[in-house]
């Protein structure tokens, strides 16, 4: 449509509208808006537009805010507007000229004087590239393009959609495209969708969604992508500051994070010096890291940070595997990509070894896409092996705790999810230090514990459902500790299997239970076997048997009244050692129970390899009858296998009624469990002993 100029008529006034509608001329198409806001839609779809004709009311700031608008985008800047302004003082026909008007009539004009205008207007097109000079609108422009911050306008529409009113060249640059380049895009409206990382997109459209409920800046970090998919980290702040009818105009500004590294670090390096760097990463070291962020902190007194700590899973196999060089290439990239993500919004360094600290202020921290990305970087490190992290996390609210005690906090919450596969990361809590000060206390007191004889046996009866009373016990320890109480094996036989005190403490369990024993011996009382734990580093010791048998020499009794409760997990460990360690026990005369049998990885394979007498069913199994067929049938199945195998039964954990009928008609041997009895101190077994309350 050669010749046919597209000109916009802007008026809010209906009647203006109908009264300018008869001056255009028939080689023009003429479009109409009432507000700024479908001016603005209009002109943005049709930037080919000849010719803007504005009225602007007394007192309208609406028509002002097109004005401005137009002069505002790159490819816009050229329409011609002729304003029709109704104030005949000279300030605001200044004003308005400032802002960007080619042309300011008075309004009303005479209909006669303002076609020769418009044609004139019109026959000069192409007009005069660029230069507005002296207007304010032409300032900002030229401001906003030299500005190295991205800056853009947008309309959110009532269908959600969000269209691109204004960007700057910064911005066009972020997105790897030139002025024009992002102009193409902007106008066939695929901008966002080629520019924002896809999976980004969501989290601009929340951004931008919940402009509709607030004026309130907000502030997120996102990824732009260029056209070689190479990828930028923004900082952007998003505001709105107009809405009408269901539209928001909303302006956003974006801070590149993703700076070249060097010449990042060499301006940090000249002024901090370089023994302030971790050497081989060139980010900060722990020192440093804390300085700085103990700086930014007091920087911002009532802002709320976040502190983060990674850690390499077992990196040291990482080293082992494939080398130094390829461990150091890992923690540089780590470093690499803290830097990329944090350069501007935070502080970062590594700690030592594989361990790397973050803090950004919390509003920019995003969990979600720290863990994608984390994944991200860790599935990009080339290496034939599944490398992950694991996460702790403090949140301050509190300005006088200090860094190195944040870090320890956070490293705190990692400990809770080191070395495991499904949770990665933890936050700290209050409970987690009271735990924390707990454990300590008990590895400090572990030691003296034992030499002041802290340490306790309880006795839990084991019956046989033949017999329907005690045939043994089994020997639990429990820790009479002076401060904390009565401490239940839950909470120290963990620490203590780490530490491998637990090897110590078995030990004088053993020694115990055997003068226990003797005792009963010599108060001339029924022979009872009793049985006690031993613990998988016991199992391990090649002595083990000779210590048992020196045990009972000392105390002159029979190997048979002395049980060992041997744990399924020490066979998945050392299969042929267990089988080794077991068979010898056997043959000196103790008796074997295989402890907690289906509370792991147990096989049936290691009912027929282990040499044992006595098969300890785990409580986790009666847990499920009543309520599953299944588990009934399997808790049978393993009963009648064992008897079949010529191995006594021993059900753990019978707790009610219902179990205990069940288990009659298995004919599982004997029985464990509070129904009976609780694990009770020893004068309470002795008086127990005495008259054994029956439950059939
Ligand atoms: P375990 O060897 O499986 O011991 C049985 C545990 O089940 C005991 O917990 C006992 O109190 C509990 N129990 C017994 N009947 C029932 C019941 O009907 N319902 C429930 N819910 N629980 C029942 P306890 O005394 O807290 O011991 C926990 C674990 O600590 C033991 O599990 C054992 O693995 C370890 N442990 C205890 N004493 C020693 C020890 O001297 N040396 C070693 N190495 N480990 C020990
Ligand atoms: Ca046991
Ligand atoms: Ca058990």
């Amino acid at each position: 449509m050669t010749g046919t100029k597209k000109i916009l008529l802007a008026a809010p006034d209906a009647d203006s509208r109908s009264l300018l509608r008869n001056i255009f001329h028939d080689n023009t198409a003429l479009y109409e808006a009432g507000s700024s806001f479908s001016a603005l839609m209009f002109l943005q779809r049709n930037p080919d537009t000849a010719l803007v004709v504005l009225q602007i009311p007394l007192r309208s700031s609406d028509s002002l805010e097109t004005l401005i608008y137009i002069r505002l985008s790159p490819w816009l800047i050229n329409i011609p507007i002729v304003a029709l302004a109704a104030s005949e003082d000279e300030k605001s026909r200044l004003r308005i000229q400032k802002l960007g008007a080619t042309e300011i009539l008075p309004w009303p004009t005479p209909p006669e004087q303002l076609q020769q205008r418009i044609a004139s207007l019109l026959q000069a097109l192409p007009p005069q590239t660029g230069e507005l000079p002296g207007s304010l609108a032409h300032q900002m422009y030229t401001l906003s393009q030299s500005a190295s911050c991205g800056i853009c306008v947008y309309e959110l529409l009532p269908n959600h959609t969000i269209e691109t009113i204004f960007f700057n060249q910064a911005y066009a640059r972020l997105c790897g495209r030139t002025t024009a380049e992002y102009a193409a895009l902007v106008t066939n409206g695929t901008a966002l969708k080629r520019t924002i990382y896809t999976e980004d997109q969501p989290l601009f459209q929340k951004m931008i969604e919940s402009m509709t409920t607030s004026f309130q800046p907000v502030c997120k970090t996102i990824r732009l992508q260029g056209k070689d998919d190479s990828i930028r980290n923004i900082s952007l702040t998003a505001k709105a500051y107009a809405k009408f009818d269901g539209h928001i105009l909303f302006h956003t500004i974006s801070l590149n994070l993703s700076s070249p590294a060097s010449s990042a670090s060499s301006l940090s390096h000249r002024a901090l010096g370089d023994n302030a760097f971790d050497p081989l990463t060139d980010i900060y070291n722990r020192e440093t890291f804390s300085q700085e962020t103990t700086r930014m902190l007091n920087e911002h007194p009532g802002r709320e940070y976040m502190l983060v700590l990674w850690n390499i899973d077992r990196f040291k196999v990482v080293n082992d595997l494939f080398g130094t060089p390829v461990g150091d290439n890992i923690l540089v990239q780590t470093a690499a990509h803290l830097r990329d993500q944090l350069l501007g919004i935070g502080t970062f360094g590594r700690l030592e070894a594989d361990s790397f600290a973050f803090c950004l202020p919390a509003d920019l921290f995003d969990l979600d896409r720290m863990l994608k990305e984390q994944i991200r970087l860790c599935s990009g490190f080339g290496i034939q092996y599944n490398l992950m992290m694991h996460t702790g996390l403090y949140l301050t609210r509190d300005p006088h705790i200090g860094v190195s005690q944040m870090c320890d906090r956070a490293r705190m919450a990692l400990s809770t999810v080191k070395g495991n596969y499904i949770q990665r990361y933890a936050y700290y809590n209050e409970d987690m230090r009271q735990t924390m000060l707990t454990e300590q206390q008990i590895l400090n007191d572990m030691h003296r514990a034992l030499a002041e004889k802290e340490f306790v046996i309880f006795l839990q009866p084991i019956y046989s459902l033949n017999f329907d009373k005690p045939i043994s016990a089994e020997v639990l320890v429990r820790w009479q500790h002076p401060q904390l109480g009565l401490l239940p094996p839950s909470q120290f036989i963990p620490l203590f299997e780490r530490n491998r005190f637990i090897s110590e403490v078995d030990r004088y369990i053993w020694e115990l239970t055997c003068k226990y024993i003797a005792r009963r011996q010599q108060e001339q009382q029924a022979p009872l076997p009793f049985s006690v734990n031993v613990s998988r580093e016991n199992l391990a010791s090649p002595t083990l048997a000779d210590e048992l048998l020196a045990l009972i020499r000392k105390y002159q009794i029979k190997p048979f009244l002395l049980r060992l409760e041997i744990s399924e997990s020490a066979y998945i460990e050392n299969p042929i050692q267990l089988i080794r360690t077991a068979r010898h026990l056997q043959e000196v005369g103790f008796k074997i129970l295989l402890d907690d049998f289906g509370s792991g990885y147990s096989s049936l394979k290691m009912l027929k390899d282990i040499p044992l007498d006595i098969l300890k069913i785990d409580m986790n199994f009666l847990e499920d009858i009543e309520q599953s067929s299944r588990a009934a049938a399997i808790l049978l199945g393993v009963i009648q296998i064992a008897q079949r195998l010529n191995i006594v039964t021993i059900a753990e954990g019978v707790e009610t009624k219902f179990q205990l009928d069940f288990l009659r008609t298995t004919g599982c041997d004997n029985i464990q469990g509070y129904y009976y009895a609780k694990p009770m101190p020893v004068e309470k077994f002795d008086q127990f002993m005495v008259n054994p309350p029956r439950m059939l």
